[in-house]
């Protein structure tokens, strides 16, 4: 057993957890790690893989059962984003991204709103968390999309890009602005809209660099009229939905990024072993050794970190959100340089799409960008310092 089966074997699971992810293990090896390449290479929408994860129903995880869900713990989810992102960066996140949407109405919907919108998840559903807008990026609370009340509805104006499954999502959760509250960040609230309302349209795909096979859509809001039944909490209680959505969804990113960092892992140490030079196996060198030592330790630590956050949050931590900073950053900025490390130990063949570390390293760029670029998490970590 090497240091990270040790590791893997101290994560905080339960027995059922461990035979689960043992299933999605299987799954990933067999079903989702062997059609990656094909994915990525079309950016077709990875349907056989959601299929089979349907199958598995991992979405069934994060809802409660009364609504037709089987849960297990937070950590048992970070597990198998990361098995999943090991396998496919973009099937990991198209199901880490129903849970990020889907949260929020676990924590804050009325029994009317479970009722009615957690099933549709449960059954294999896809949803998307809707923030971001063409001018309202890092500044989230500077969104100018629209909810205008009138009588029974709630009409939605405006924009959002790089929506994360916009193009296939069943529900999506979408923040705006209460237009009788003005325009600042009391404004904020949170409102779910079903797939096919009038007024929602999906206005185009981005054709990325990486995560290739996940849906990354703008979409427009035009006079979109939706029932005030799905308005999440009370106008104006937005933002608190959204930090609150925001701390669970970063470690979520992070197993993400680890995923692809213990894939570039896995594959330099195999390429290293193989590989000869002047008679000797790359490996026995000791300016390759110290890379790989160095990438090993932080990986370590860093997994480490994944773990000590998912028991904070099984234990039922509330206030975690520079913990999640802390982990989102470390393991996006880690992931990249594993990924770019790993590429540079396989020399000109990593730099060729044969190896899969070539993917591996555009697929990582994106973790150190979203859900906080790490410039903000830096921003965020530092400022919890100030004295008061
Ligand atoms: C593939 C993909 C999927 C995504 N999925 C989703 C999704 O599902 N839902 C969603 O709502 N959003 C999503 N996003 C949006 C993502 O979260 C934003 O791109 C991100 O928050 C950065 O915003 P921006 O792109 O507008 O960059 P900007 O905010 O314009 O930042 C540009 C640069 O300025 C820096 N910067 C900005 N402000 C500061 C500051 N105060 N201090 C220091 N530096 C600063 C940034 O770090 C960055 O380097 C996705 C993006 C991509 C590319």
């Amino acid at each position: 057993m090497n240091v990270f089966a040790r590791l893997d074997s101290s994560a905080p699971l339960s027995g059922d957890e461990r035979m689960l992810l043992e299933s999605v293990r299987k799954l990933a090896r067999e079903q989702i790690a062997p059609r990656a390449g094909h994915y990525d290479r079309t950016g077709e929408f990875p349907e056989h893989n959601i299929g089979q994860i349907n199958k598995l129903g991992l979405n069934a995880l994060f809802i409660p059962e009364a609504y037709g869900g089987a849960p297990l713990s937070y950590a048992a989810y970070l597990a198998c984003v990361r098995e999943i992102s090991k396998a496919c960066a973009s099937t990991g996140v198209i199901w880490a991204t129903n849970f990020h949407a889907t949260r929020p109405v676990v924590d804050f919907g009325t029994e009317d709103q479970k009722r009615r919108l957690l099933p549709v998840i449960a059954r294999g559903g896809l949803a998307s968390l809707v923030i971001t807008e063409p001018t309202a990026g890092s500044d989230a609370t500077g969104m100018r999309t629209t909810f205008r009340p009138e009588g029974d509805a709630i009409v939605v104006n405006g924009t959002k890009t790089f929506i994360t499954n916009g193009a296939h999502a069943d529900l999506y959760l979408v923040f705006g602005k209460w237009s009788e509250l003005g325009e600042g960040k009391a404004a904020i609230s949170a409102l779910v809209i079903e797939k096919g309302a009038a007024g929602l349209e999906v206005v185009r795909e981005e054709d990325k660099m990486g995560l290739r096979a996940s849906s990354t859509a703008a979409l427009a809001f035009d006079d979109c009229r939706v029932a005030r039944a799905n308005l999440l909490g009370a106008p104006g209680e937005g933002l608190k939905i959204l930090l609150a959505s925001l701390n669970r969804s970063r470690p979520s990113i992070a197993a993400h990024a680890l995923g692809i960092a213990r894939a570039a892992f896995e594959d330099a140490v195999a390429y290293v072993n193989e590989r000869r030079q002047s008679g000797r196996r790359i490996v026995e060198f000791q300016g390759i050794q110290f890379m790989l030592a160095d990438m090993a330790a932080e990986l370590a630590q860093c997994e480490a970190w994944l773990w000590y956050v998912a028991r904070l949050v099984d234990s039922g931590a509330t206030d975690f959100a520079v913990e999640a900073s802390i982990l989102k950053l470390r393991a996006s900025d880690l992931a990249m340089r594993i990924a770019t490390d790993a590429v540079q130990l396989h020399g000109g063949y990593g730099y060729c799409k044969e190896y899969r570390v070539e993917r591996l390293m555009r697929d990582a760029k994106i973790t150190q960008i979203w859900e906080g670029t790490n410039q903000i998490h830096r921003q965020l970590i530092g400022r919890s310092f100030t004295n008061r």
